[in-house]
């Protein structure tokens, strides 16, 4: 049975709403492809345009706000998201999988990302610098860049949109986001949240558009002043490139191929439990997840057989379901992209460990697996796959450990499981990773602390903390003679 609900994405822009006149696709539930969650319309060029020109007005009025006004209304934005937690992610969770119980936590961390950004709208925002001469006071400050654009993947489809959406509002900039398509009825349902927190308009505009369009037009053509991307490491290249050409401010957040390394003496009975859940939550759909198992040989066959039993534990339930740890994955066309690394992992490798689907529903399901058997060169050692299929590889010892780990284009999450705490240290001076941590899941890093990648997973900047500050920001240094 098919439930018809009559979601449509819209752009809202100057802080209106407007229908879109290009028709797309509908949107079926990935947890159960008969309920039907909404139709994509997308934008025109002219519609894309017609956003880039109300952010530049906004930019006009919001640059003159203090930091206190900035600040009043994220703690609105943060007040309304709140309240609106359990409908926001019930929705999320139906676009694009991710199990309920995760999503509201989710949900609670963009509202304390709001709060944290809010907090800096009253924090020192420059440096007082000694002049040569007499008299003179010399001073820098932050100034906003202008309009950002903001492209953002399905992910994390409310966390990753604040964390860029909240330190560019609380440094004075307007923006233009335009979220991915497994995403975009959460993001209207967030606009919405936000449409009373006293923004003024043309401040926060969300564009609904094909990335194709994005790319020729808004990041060609575009009268932008900076883009922060989140999504693949191929269309990151692309956008970096588009703007290095017309010499913007730019930040790609792309992929990895992330290892956690268990040492001979690690505690298993805790380390497995963390290496499942860096692997398997979010269906392995997260850029952080654990993709790759190096354990040392003295403890691999125990470490085999207990990871074996655990993952036989696990269960992928549609994702609104309060007890699913695992959902499915978000679309059709993850769920193709995965099979093949399925397929691969069958026909090349070894199962050495894998879990159950319990649904009585038609939706993109995915038992998780562990292969093994497969050396480091293989394409499942080498390749993000982005769903619940892990790697794991015997390696003599610490040495080969950290040198597989640091095998890898991609540089963006790595752990390691040990009590020894000179391996530790040296693990995270060594590793060429963005994100190190011991005896801890590769993913989970805290929206406080810096976040971002090394190698081909990051054009070097970071999101998060301080560090996003940095991004969403330029520096102006100012000197004032004021006696002769
Ligand atoms: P994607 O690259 O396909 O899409 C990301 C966004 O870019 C979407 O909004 C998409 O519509 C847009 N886009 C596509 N082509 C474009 C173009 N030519 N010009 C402008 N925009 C364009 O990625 P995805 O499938 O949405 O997300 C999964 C990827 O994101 C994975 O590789 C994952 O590792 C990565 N990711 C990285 C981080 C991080 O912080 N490092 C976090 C989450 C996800």
């Amino acid at each position: 049975m098919i439930t018809q609900t009559d979601l449509i994405t819209k752009n809202y822009i100057g802080g209106q709403w407007h229908e879109l006149n290009e028709k797309g696709r509908s949107v079926y539930s990935p947890s159960n492809i008969n309920e039907k969650i909404g139709d994509i319309h997308y934008s025109t060029p002219e519609q894309i345009t017609a956003a880039v020109s109300a952010a530049r007005e906004g930019f006009k009025t919001w640059k003159q706000k203090t930091g206190v006004e900035r600040a009043a209304c994220l703690y609105k934005m943060a007040d309304n998201l709140e309240k609106a937690k359990e409908t926001v992610a019930n929705l999320a969770s139906r676009e694009m999988g991710k199990p309920i119980s995760e999503m509201i936590g989710e949900v609670m961390r963009g509202v304390n990302l709001l709060r944290y950004y809010a907090a800096e709208g009253v924090r020192p925002d420059g440096q007082l610098v000694p002049a040569s001469d007499q008299h003179v006071l010399q001073y820098s400050k932050r100034v906003p860049l202008g309009v950002v654009a903001l492209i953002t993947p399905w992910n994390f489809p409310v966390a990753i949109p604040i964390w860029k959406i909240a330190p560019a509002l609380i440094c004075g900039n307007s923006i233009v986001w335009k979220p991915a398509d497994n995403a975009v009825f959460t993001a209207g349902l967030l606009m919405e949240v936000f449409e009373d927190a006293g923004l003024p308009a043309g401040v926060l505009n969300l564009v609904i558009a094909r990335g194709r369009s994005i790319g020729d037009i808004l990041l060609e053509e575009g009268d932008i002043d900076a883009v922060s991307f989140t999504g693949s490491t191929s269309t990151g290249m692309q956008i970096a490139s588009a703007c290095a050409k017309r010499n913007i401010k730019y930040q790609t957040e792309m992929g990895g191929k992330n290892a956690a390394i268990v040492l001979k003496d690690a505690d298993l009975e805790k380390a497995i439990p963390m290496i499942l859940s860096g692997a398997f939550r979010s269906a392995g759909q997260k850029c952080t997840a654990t993709s790759r198992i190096i354990v040392e040989k003295d403890i691999y066959s125990d470490f085999i057989n207990q990871l074996r039993a655990a993952v036989s534990n696990l269960t992928v339930k549609d994702a609104l379901q309060a007890d699913a740890y695992l959902g499915p994955v978000a679309s059709k066309s993850q769920f193709d992209t995965i099979s093949e690394y399925v397929a691969l992992a069958r026909n090349e490798g070894e199962i050495i460990a894998e879990g159950n689907v319990e649904q009585s529903n038609q939706g993109y399901y995915i038992r998780p697996i562990v292969v093994g058997k497969v050396d480091a060169s293989h394409r499942l050692f080498t390749e993000e796959i982005f769903g619940p299929v892990a790697a794991v590889v015997e390696v003599e010892n610490f040495e080969e450990a950290v040198r597989l780990c640091n095998q890898s284009e991609y540089g963006l999450s790595a752990s390691i499981f040990t009590n020894d705490m000179e391996k530790a240290m040296r693990f995270l001076e060594e590793a060429e990773i963005g994100m190190v941590r011991v005896n801890q899941e590769t993913a989970g890093v805290e929206y406080q602390a810096p976040f971002g990648g090394m190698k081909s997973s990051s054009s070097h900047t970071r999101e998060q903390g301080q560090a996003a500050l940095d991004f969403y920001s330029q520096v102006k240094t100012c000197a004032i003679k004021y006696s002769f």
